[in-house]
């Protein structure tokens, strides 16, 4: 078993394993450390300032995704000085965004949306910006629509972790974008359609190409289940919507484990519904296949 170390965060006895961050530890004990660039399973990257904590005997603040834990240590994750610095961050992230959430597809599973309501944020208090970037609509599985991004750069490492690293920042500062090789929509850029980076995307970017007015999330009744398109039987979450099948997504993560799926599995379930699907047995009549009956079919089986 792998060494463990006990510390304090907000006051909580916590034995975590010694090469946890402190979100990871955190979340053992229940205790939720705000975020929004850090991915389960992935090395935190400490892009978007979110997940600031005090430890005590340190200055400054500290970004929980990328400071492991140690014995002893004593962490406080709500004072209200990283309170302060986290509604600041929500409320600059807000003034380039959107801010459409009532016809948005991702409202209700939406980070973004779930932090300005925990911190009260209506509106930015800073000066509106809009980009008006081009949208990437042009394949039937993946929308990638830049002005919702909040670069938080999680579609970037899982594109990278999961071996096709065709995503990446290009240009500086509040103008920079997540893109492909020479801007290229995903289709010419290498893309494998696996969705990996749908899954990381904590906001309305990246989204599968038909969800537009499929229900919403909260209507959605959610299955655990396994893709059954080639004998690795991956994990699968299987989103339905009034007896339809809306979307497939990666297993839920499991500790340290990230899930990841092929587009077989995400994008494949058409078939559920398509009029050349096989509903019942066929027999060979005259030379032609014919349907029958299951009964038929117990029969002639004897
Ligand atoms: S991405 Fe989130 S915050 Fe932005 S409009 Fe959609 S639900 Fe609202
Ligand atoms: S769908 Fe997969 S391969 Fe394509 S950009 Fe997203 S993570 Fe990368
Ligand atoms: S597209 Fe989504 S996952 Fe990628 S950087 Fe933007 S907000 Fe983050």
């Amino acid at each position: 078993m792998a060494d463990t170390v006990k510390l304090t965060i907000d006051g909580k006895e916590v034995r975590a394993r010694a090469d946890m961050n402190l979100i990871d530890a955190a979340e053992t004990a229940g205790i939720h450390i705000p975020n929004l660039c850090y991915l389960k399973g992935l090395k935190g990257s400490g892009a978007c300032r979110l997940c600031l904590v005090e430890i005590e005997g340190l200055k400054s603040p500290m970004t929980a995704c990328t400071t492991r834990v140690k014995e002893g240590m004593f962490v406080n994750t709500r004072t209200e000085k990283v309170q302060e610095i986290r509604k600041y961050v929500i409320d600059l992230i807000l003034s380039m965004h959107p801010l459409d959430c009532m016809t948005c597809t991702k409202a209700g599973v939406c980070e973004l949306q779930k932090y300005a309501y925990d911190f009260g944020i209506k509106e930015s208090t800073f000066t509106r910006k809009k980009f008006g970037f081009p949208v990437d609509n042009k394949n039937p599985f993946i929308n990638r629509d830049p002005d919702y991004c909040i670069l938080c750069g999680r579609c970037v490492r899982v594109c990278k972790e999961q071996g096709t690293a065709v995503l990446d920042f290009h240009g500086r500062g509040v103008g920079s974008r997540v893109v492909t090789a020479e801007d290229k929509p995903l289709q010419e850029g290498g893309c494998t359609f696996c969705g990996s980076c749908v899954d990381a995307c904590p906001v309305n970017a990246l989204l599968e190409a038909d969800r537009w007015r499929k229900g919403r999330e909260w209507e959605y009744e959610r299955y655990n289940s396994v893709c059954l398109s080639c004998g690795n039987a991956c994990d699968t979450v299987v989103s339905v919507h009034d007896k339809d099948v809306a979307k497939v997504n990666a297993g839920a993560d499991d500790g340290r484990a990230r899930h990841y799926i092929c587009a077989y599995g995400r994008f494949g379930f058409d078939f559920i519904n398509a009029d050349t699907r096989v509903m019942s047995p066929l027999k060979r009549i005259d030379g032609e296949l014919k349907p029958i009956s299951w009964d038929e079919e117990a029969n002639q089986l004897g």
